[in-house]
């Protein structure tokens, strides 16, 4: 029988099933699970109620399975009424009402009925009902175990099966206040989709706006990064140490010649802290990220991105983006400047003409190639951002790299390897493949769709704090930078005042024209890797839609 040849379904998954068939799919096909704070109270009560009943003697939860069924799952506690043994679950929000009749809520009543049943297969007897006690109103409500109950549980069953089988993801909940309570809301984006289908739609915002962990850079040469238990212990080379808690990290980058034990690797793949390795002349060197499940993630992407016209239609609006972009950060830097003696007006017209030419575009080519028209008369004009106060030394030529020959050109290429790190992570945390892009070909070991997504954060977290930062000659043209012939790379005092102005414009929060509601920089980053994502997985339209204002 196939029942017995497929991997068996956890009774809890029915409930997410019956919540949403979104969830169910989230949760238990691309294993992607958010503990949000109500799954934390589920589980505090669940722990309160062991403990009390333990003490009482009383709790008796059991683990159950059935082949036949192709279930498994644990009770929350296992009753004797009227002479029959009943499941009962525990849940700490209130029951559905009819009138004045309490009922169970769909999802909580298929739970309690399929371990009902696999209760009756265990104990090869019937079991009449199964019981929910709802905390917030001290009500327990029953749910006979009658016909139409089994065949929910057998059909709730075979549908889980079938979208298990499939790649696709499926649709959002047409009741958005069921999105209102689900912990997978930041991960799914209901709101940003209903705004595709509904551009009045005002969406609620459920991605959190501020990043809730911090990135540990180590710059020292010679630092080592160690595990303490619990914790990610920073030594210097002269054997300061500091210790930060592994929940407070989000990600580890490793620069230079910094280090880090086997120890604290593990730790981290295990908790899932990607850690990055940025070489001294300021490359990214290579990334490590621990991430489960994410098979049907890439063969979506896979299947969308082998579509030239899916490319295009992405390249277009993407290269758009960010000449837009850069168009409009020239006009606001240059405003109540001569721009024809500077040559920032011809500039202007080249970079026009370059978006009129690349939303005309038939190939991904072409748009790069206008992409580049565009990239080149912007930096041929940068230094006509900087004020006149500004060293001749910090001034750029051109754009130059691998190895930048310039100060300047030393602190982009660096601030851009940063921003590679963040993006590549980002990426791998959504879930998609960074090897797979549509703007960007395999040339080098950078990862195409990391070097595609960067084009949409250059400008804004990179070149426009930098110019900033040049203007305010926040730079020491000695003592940040190591000149040598044919190259400059940033001194370990340079690395660390670009990584805090990195790190600052990350938590700088910015509104999005398209979703309409602010977040900071570090989230938008994950953000616009979420909208791509929806490209082919929901409804396209918010991918690349930001512009500066
Ligand atoms: S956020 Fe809404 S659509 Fe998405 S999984 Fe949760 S309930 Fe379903």
């Amino acid at each position: 029988m196939s029942v017995q040849l497929e991997p068996p379904l956890r009774v809890m998954s029915l409930h997410a099933l019956a919540y949403c068939e979104r969830l169910f799919y989230l949760e238990e096909v691309e294993e992607i699970r958010v503990a949000d704070d109500a799954v934390y109270a589920g589980r505090t009560l669940h722990e309160e109620l062991r403990q009390a009943e333990e003490e009482r003697g009383e709790w008796t939860s059991v683990d159950l399975a059935s082949e036949t069924l192709g279930l498994v799952g644990k009770t929350d506690c296992l009753r004797r009424r009227d002479g029959s043994l009943i499941p009962y679950e525990h849940k700490r929000g209130r029951p559905r009402r009819e009138g004045k009749r309490l009922l169970a809520w769909p999802s909580d009543a298929l739970q309690v009925s399929a371990y009902a049943m696999l209760l009756e297969k265990r104990l090869g007897r019937p079991v009449p009902e199964g019981r929910i006690r709802y905390h917030a109103e001290n009500a327990t409500v029953r749910v006979p175990l009658d016909d139409a109950a089994r065949q929910a549980v057998l059909d709730a069953v075979a549908r889980a099966r079938a979208l298990r089988a499939s790649t696709e993801r499926p649709p959002i909940a047409e009741n958005d206040r069921l999105c209102l309570r689900c912990s997978l809301a930041p991960v799914c984006l209901p709101e940003e989709e209903r705004l595709v289908t509904h551009p009045r739609w005002e969406p609620v915002r459920m991605f959190s706006a501020e990043r809730e962990t911090t990135t540990l850079h180590v710059v020292t040469p010679g630092a080592k990064v160690s595990r303490s238990q619990d914790q990610l212990m920073v030594t210097q080379p002269e054997g300061s140490s500091e210790k930060l808690p592994v929940h407070d990290v989000g990600a580890v980058v490793l620069h230079g010649f910094s280090q880090m034990t086997t120890q604290a690797l593990h730790l981290c793949a295990r908790q899932e802290i990607p850690v990055h390795w940025i070489s001294g002349g300021g490359y990214y060197v290579a990334g490590l990220a621990a991430k489960a499940g994410q098979v049907q993630r890439r063969l979506r992407q896979y299947q969308a991105l082998a579509d030239p016209g899916v490319c295009l239609r992405l390249a277009r609006r993407l290269a758009m983006a960010k000449v837009e972009t850069t168009l409009r950060y020239l006009l606001r830097a240059t405003r109540g400047t001569d721009r024809e003696a500077t040559g920032v007006a011809r500039a202007v017209e080249v970079i026009r003409e370059s978006l009129g030419k690349m939303s005309r575009s038939e190939g991904v080519m072409t748009v790069r190639g206008h992409e580049g028209m565009a990239a080149r008369a912007y930096f041929d004009v940068l230094p006509q951002l900087l004020r006149p106060e500004v060293s001749p030394e910090m001034h750029p030529e051109g754009r130059n790299r691998r190895p930048p020959r310039d100060r300047f050109n030393s602190l982009l290429s660096f601030g851009y390897a940063l921003l590679y790190q963040n993006v590549h992570q980002a990426i791998l945390g959504v879930g998609l493949e960074p090897a797979l892009g549509f703007f960007h070909t395999p040339r080098s070991a950078a990862q195409p769709l990391v070097l595609d997504l960067m084009e949409l954060f250059r400008m804004p977290l990179w070149d426009m704090p930098l110019v900033g930062s040049v203007n305010r000659l926040q730079w020491d043209t000695e003592a940040d930078f190591e000149v040598a012939p044919g190259r400059v790379w940033l001194s370990a005092s340079g690395r660390k005042k670009a990584i805090q102005l990195f790190e600052n414009r990350l938590n700088d929060t910015w509104r999005h024209p398209a979703i309409g509601y602010s977040l900071s920089y570090a989230r938008l980053v994950e953000l616009e890797v979420r909208l791509l994502e929806k490209e082919w997985t929901g409804r396209p339209g918010l991918f690349a839609q930001m512009r500066l204002r």
